[in-house]
């Protein structure tokens, strides 16, 4: 029981964390920031991101290894993120025709797809502006 209540206050703990911080992180930069929280063990960490990705309040970024907060407003549809690779920014946007397509797609192909994440690089409107 003790042991139920301490993995779903570091969940929490890791989903604050990742929450105040504009960019995504890596478990090893969740690692360093945590410490001070107790959390030493990777295992902690990983085991936390994994609830956390699996119930969709975070989602994997797996082009950069990292982990960012949901914007909890999907409605089914797909999550598509852009992300720069100037200053890091990384975006979520759902789009339901985009969405429309991909079932579509699956459907014929007769594929099942374990939630879809798309993931897009480049340069952010900041970034190009600046230039
Ligand atoms: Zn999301
Ligand atoms: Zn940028």
């Amino acid at each position: 029981m003790e042991k139920i209540h301490k993995d779903f206050n570091n969940s929490e703990i890791v989903f604050e964390y990742l929450k105040n911080k504009a960019n995504p992180l890596t478990a090893y930069e969740l690692l360093n920031g945590l410490r001070s929280k107790g959390m030493i063990a990777p295992t902690t960490i990983y085991r936390a991101l994994e609830k956390l990705t699996n119930s969709g309040r975070i989602h994997k970024i797996e082009s950069l290894n990292a982990w960012t907060v949901c914007c909890e407003n999907h409605n089914k549809k797909t999550a598509i993120f852009e992300i720069c690779d100037d200053c890091g920014n990384v975006t979520e946007h759902l789009d339901s025709s985009f969405t429309e397509s991909i079932k579509k797609l699956s459907k014929r192909t007769g594929f099942l797809p374990n939630k879809p994440i798309f993931e897009i690089h480049g340069q952010c409107a900041n970034c190009t502006s600046s230039i």
